[in-house]
């Protein structure tokens, strides 16, 4: 990074910072990961410097023949890694694609049903505060709050009440294995299109260790930068049926341009999630969950559905006498990343609910283990318990320290 070095040394030393921070700390946050040093090098790009509103051959401007080249390429990995018929890969976020579905498929006031943020769900998913639940008429179902499953029976019941004409499943906080055909099945009683947002779990579904809704779904989307590990952005797959008003809802409909660098990272990373390597990956971020939350509850620690299928648990934190956002700034201070999180049925607010989200994804493209999920739960725990004692902070941030030391992230990080 030279060039940037001489032009803004701010940026620069800003950016080592982060390095650094990364390099030290501890990743848990479920929704992040570390790309590898071949999608950055793709980001980093001439194909920034390109304008390609339109899609393939049929472009608003001239000079697009090797963008076309990238997007084909980015189009046919993830149609073959997802197992779908059609793909959109220019979605600039999840929250992007998200309405991108919605405008192809619904108008304002229309309704839809989909899972409570408090219980798991996504903004996007009608929140009243997103445009989603300010555009239209979203009804809600939640989880079990005894067990914190979903509950087929219920969910059912609501459908069949409220005839959406979506049913949108997905979720940013929620461990188990999802029912994709029930739910399908559920949506043809009442003739409403399925759609899955799979921005968390597609990683581990590339990586072939749970189940896919693409088989059962009409229409699904994903981030690319959380499980998948890829850049910032999104795609959406989807059925021959809705291909046509798919691609008129991302362009011209919602976005301009897309980003044809991001566009080149996504094709790798889907390369790249499509080999063995990659399938191990996955296998061991659940793994490496599992142990997380075993060594957690033998803590004391409850976690909701008391344990986990994917890469993430939450952790009740209400027999702990202490809140979400207290504990993200007492981990923060030994350098592990953590996120609060509501819990089915919480009475705390938002902004300081009852529980915490933690994801192995990270952890486990740093190369960690079993043993290491053990080392990591004591220092969560011992954190959390002397979050009073300063000195003792320190010390656990020393061993937080030595630990990352030992699995660098030199095939990640640019040197
Ligand atoms: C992360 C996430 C999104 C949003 O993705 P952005 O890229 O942050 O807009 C959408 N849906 C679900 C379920 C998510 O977890």
């Amino acid at each position: 990074m030279n060039a940037l070095q001489k032009v803004d040394s701010e940026i620069y030393d800003s950016i080592k910072k982060e390095e650094q921070r990364q390099s030290l700390g501890l990743e848990l946050i479920a929704s992040e990961n570390y790309i590898s040093k071949a999608v950055m090098e793709a980001m980093g790009t001439v194909l920034n410097n390109k304008y390609s509103e339109g899609y393939i051959g049929k472009r608003y401007y001239a000079g697009n023949e090797v963008v076309d080249e990238v997007e084909n390429l980015a189009i046919e990995r993830a149609k073959a890694l997802f197992g779908a018929d059609h793909a959109n890969v220019q979605p600039l976020s999840g929250s992007p694609a998200n309405a991108a579905v919605y405008f192809a498929t619904l108008n304002p006031g229309d309704k839809v049903m989909g899972l409570k943020l408090t219980h798991g769900g996504h903004l996007s998913h009608g929140h009243p505060i997103n445009f989603s639940g300010l555009l239209y008429n979203f009804v809600q179902y939640g989880v079990d709050e005894e067990t914190g499953l979903m509950d087929m029976d219920k969910i059912r019941e609501i459908a069949l009440k409220e005839r959406p004409k979506i049913l949108v499943v997905g979720f940013s906080a929620y461990s188990r294995n999802v029912d994709w055909k029930t739910f399908k099945i559920i949506a043809d009683e009442i003739n409403a299109i399925t759609f899955a947002d799979i921005a968390h779990v597609a990683g581990l579904i590339a990586g072939k260790v749970i189940d896919s809704p693409v088989p059962y779904f009409d229409i699904v989307t994903t981030t690319t930068h959380k499980t998948l590990r890829g850049p910032r952005g999104a795609i959406i797959l989807c059925k021959d049926k809705y291909k046509q008003a798919i691609d008129r809802s991302v362009f011209p409909g919602l976005q301009g341009g897309p980003h044809d660098h991001i566009t080149a990272a996504k094709a790798v990373c889907f390369k790249e999630a499509a080999t063995k390597e990659f399938q191990k990956y996955s296998a061991d971020v659940i793994k490496n969950a599992k142990a997380l939350s075993a060594a957690l509850m033998a803590r004391g620690y409850k976690i909701l559905t008391d344990g986990t299928d994917n890469h993430l648990m939450v952790v009740d934190l209400r027999n702990k006498e202490m809140a979400g956002r207290d504990a993200e700034i007492i981990l923060d201070k030994v350098g592990i990343s953590i996120s609060r999180s509501t819990i089915p049925g919480d009475t705390r607010k938002a902004m300081n609910p009852s529980g915490i989200r933690l994801g192995t994804p990270a952890v486990t493209t740093r190369g960690m283990t079993d043993k290491e999920m053990a080392d990591i739960a004591g220092f969560i725990d011992q954190a959390l318990c002397s979050h009073n004692d300063e000195k003792k902070l320190a010390r656990i941030k020393e061993s937080v320290e030595e630990l990352c030391k030992m699995f660098p992230l030199t095939d990640f990080i640019p040197r």
